[in-house]
């Protein structure tokens, strides 16, 4: 797997402290159990938070452990053997894996709109105003509407592949948006773009039948 695009810093920040929603944690660590390189980042990131909770609360210090294992001196090897570990039965990481009640091949989709077909996860606070977690499978040619957010949108690719005006995202790619972006994905090969799509907030269409589309749809 050549993986292209990754998670932002901004994102894995917020996921080591904790603060990120849940929709968007489980695509965070879908997407870090197949990217050493998101993983070392958030090693990283882990090693700096712990210097500042050691220099902001000095009464509460405690030295390290120091027989911990050090994510960043595992052998290659191993690291590469434990990223295998999460192709589960399902055809996806576990993260993902433990929230889908099928194999990826099994999933029965629902119909949004012609070339789209969805399908909700549960999550553990289900109020939409948290946003939302979501299969979807966009018919090769297909394109999204067009649309921004009022929060956060990130997807993850786990088949196929899809173009925007950000470039091309393939299989393991992350797209980590913000609400300035608008875009328009298309699915672009000659088989289905299933992606893990997770919002902090509903999204904003643009345009007149988008508009209409929203409240039916719910995306
Ligand atoms: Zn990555």
């Amino acid at each position: 797997m050549n993986i292209q695009h990754h998670i932002g810093d901004d994102t894995l920040m917020a996921y080591v402290n904790g603060t990120l929603p849940e929709t968007i944690s489980v695509v965070v660590a879908t997407h870090l159990a197949i990217c050493p390189e998101c993983r070392k980042n958030v090693a990283l990131m882990e090693d700096i938070a712990a210097l500042y909770l050691v220099e902001s609360e000095p009464a509460y210090h405690v030295d390290a452990d120091p027989t911990a294992p050090d994510i960043q001196q595992l052998d290659p090897e191993i690291a590469t053997a434990a990223s295998t570990k999460y192709q589960t039965d399902k055809g996806v990481p576990n993260p993902l894996a433990d929230r889908m009640p099928v194999h990826l091949e099994d999933i029965p989709w629902k119909k949004l709109i012609p070339g789209i077909s969805h399908y909700p996860l549960s999550v553990a606070d289900g109020s939409r105003k948290k946003g939302v977690l979501r299969l979807l499978k966009i018919a090769p040619g297909t394109p999204m509407p067009e649309h921004s957010h009022s929060g956060q949108e990130i997807t993850m690719i786990l088949r196929g592949s899809y173009i925007d005006d950000l470039g091309r995202f393939q299989t393991g790619d992350i797209a980590d948006l913000d609400d300035e972006v608008w875009h328009q994905p298309v699915a672009d090969t000659d088989k289905d773009c299933i992606c893990l799509i997770a919002t902090s907030a509903p999204l904003k269409f643009s345009g007149f039948f988008s508009r209409l589309l929203q409240p039916l749809v719910g995306i």
